[in-house]
């Protein structure tokens, strides 16, 4: 099968999940199946090239799941960007909104060798607010965005306009 339809046979719809109205992707059957979780690492690493990043960076707390399998699968290692509060080191902090209220994102200040290469990765692009606050703090880390990958994007929301020019991978657009 092609990724999209990989992917699109392990996501559960959960309606009106956290709130009513909102229609919740939940990937936890895809990270529990073994052969489509493995298939859907080595696609996106051959999506953006082995050689093309030197870290992994994963948004607590699914993108962890994804950037430790992409860390061994490509023999480089994970950087955690946390929720605000959980790290114990000196960190830099990005607040966003969300629909109500605002989340900070956080990543410890010596994570990056200068120009180092960082694939950043999370489960699920909607409207790009995480994403922009974690691509904000690799930077302000000292690390070079090599690229941003997602296994399913919300295609009806403006992550990808909000985090352009910079390239949005995703294996499934809905
Ligand atoms: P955004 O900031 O609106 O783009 O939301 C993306 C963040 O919220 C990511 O960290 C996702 O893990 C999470 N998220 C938002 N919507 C969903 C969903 O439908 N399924 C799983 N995670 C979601």
């Amino acid at each position: 099968p092609d990724a999209a339809a990989l992917v699109a046979g392990r996501v559960v719809d959960v309606p009106d999940f956290p709130k009513p109205g909102i229609a919740f992707k939940d990937l936890t059957p895809l990270f529990a199946d073994g052969p489509v979780f493995r298939e859907v690492v080595d696609r996106i690493v051959a999506h953006h090239g082995a050689d093309s990043f030197d870290v992994v960076a994963g948004i607590e707390a699914r993108g962890f799941v994804l950037a430790a399998a992409l860390a061994y699968a490509t023999g480089t290692g994970v950087v955690p960007i946390r929720k605000a509060g959980k790290l114990p080191r000196q960190t830099h902090a990005a607040s966003y909104a969300l629909e109500y209220g605002e989340a900070t994102l956080e990543v410890h200040q010596d994570s990056f060798a200068a120009g180092q290469r960082v694939l950043v990765v999370d489960d699920v692009l909607a409207t790009g607010g995480t994403a922009a606050a974690a691509l904000e703090l690799v930077e302000r880390a000292g690390g070079t965005v090599s690229g941003f990958t997602v296994v399913m994007e919300l295609g009806f929301l403006p992550g990808r306009q909000r985090l352009s020019p910079r390239a949005v991978h995703a294996l499934l657009t809905v």
